[in-house]
């Protein structure tokens, strides 16, 4: 028998850390994603060392994991923009110091814009980024995984080929993860929907990032269309993927060990039942 996946979701802290992780449960996830902070606020909180305990304790109750960080949106590592630059390092650095405190592994976080620049420029800028925090990564215990995005305007990380193309300027680059998004990846233009494009994206993406830099994969379906470069979720099977896209994934034993996080609408209910239908999906290959 293959070992059952690690499928979770995006979910919310409000109701603090502990709560989150027996919602986890609740829902029928092993594995979960969180953001550690409010995601549309510079300004980053604080833990206070009951919480996480409290956390801790829940985590090894109920061998929830991994918990994975998703860094804030307004965190944009290749900005022309000096003071936004500063302002998105100095907040990474808190991420990372969030993520050891929490003692949080994976922490995904988006490549950022190069508007009012180049796209080389760009680069430059995420990789002098990069360079200074993998080092603060390190010590925490926490590894940065870079999302693949829908590569929408300035927006870096749409095309497998600028993996290779930061890796080159970064070299601790071994110390960096990647994280695979479906909406994003079918809105850039690779299309899974079906067995053939699903297994030219894979070749593609071992040859340019390297399957073993996987470490998270998001699972989203989406309203928009192939390489649209828009970037809606939808829940799966509801959007222009369809199910066969995740079918695929689940039946997949090179991405058997690979935490899959969805990130859809309509909150806790639909998280359940998706989470059912994946265990369907992964069950119905045996
Ligand atoms: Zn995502
Ligand atoms: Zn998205």
């Amino acid at each position: 028998m293959m070992t059952p996946s690690r499928i979770g979701a995006h979910l919310s802290t409000s109701a603090g850390l502990a709560a989150m992780v027996r919602q986890a449960v609740a829902i029928g996830a092993n594995c979960v994603q969180i953001f550690t902070s409010s995601p549309q606020q510079w300004r980053g909180k604080r833990y206070e060392v009951r919480e996480v305990e409290a956390f801790q304790q829940a985590l090894a109750e109920t061998g929830i994991g991994p918990v994975v960080s998703h860094d804030s949106y307004l965190i944009n590592l290749a900005s022309a923009d000096e003071v936004i630059l500063e302002k998105s390092r100095q907040a990474m650095r808190e991420e990372i110091a969030r993520c050891g405190q929490l003692r949080l592994p994976l922490l995904v976080m988006h490549w950022g814009a190069y508007k009012g620049g180049s796209l080389e420029e760009g680069l430059n800028r995420l990789a002098k980024s990069l360079n200074a925090l993998i080092p603060l990564a390190e010590d925490a215990g926490v590894r940065i995984v870079l999302e693949t995005t829908a590569g929408q305007g300035t927006y870096l990380g749409g095309d497998f080929a600028q993996y290779p193309a930061l890796f080159d300027r970064i070299p601790q680059h071994d110390k960096l993860g990647a994280c695979l998004d479906t909406c994003h990846v079918f809105v850039a233009g690779y299309d899974l929907r079906a067995r053939e494009g699903y297994e030219r994206l894979w070749q593609e993406f071992d040859r340019q990032v390297g399957l073993s830099r996987l470490k998270v994969i998001h699972l989203n379906d989406t309203t928009r269309e192939l390489a649209s470069h828009s970037d809606r979720h939808a829940n799966l099977g509801e959007g222009i993927l369809g199910e066969d896209a995740f079918r695929l994934l689940m039946r997949d034993p090179r991405l058997i060990d690979v935490p899959k996080i969805l990130e859809t609408p309509g909150g806790i209910e639909q998280y359940a039942r998706e989470l059912a239908l994946l265990q369907e999906f992964a069950a119905s290959a045996a």
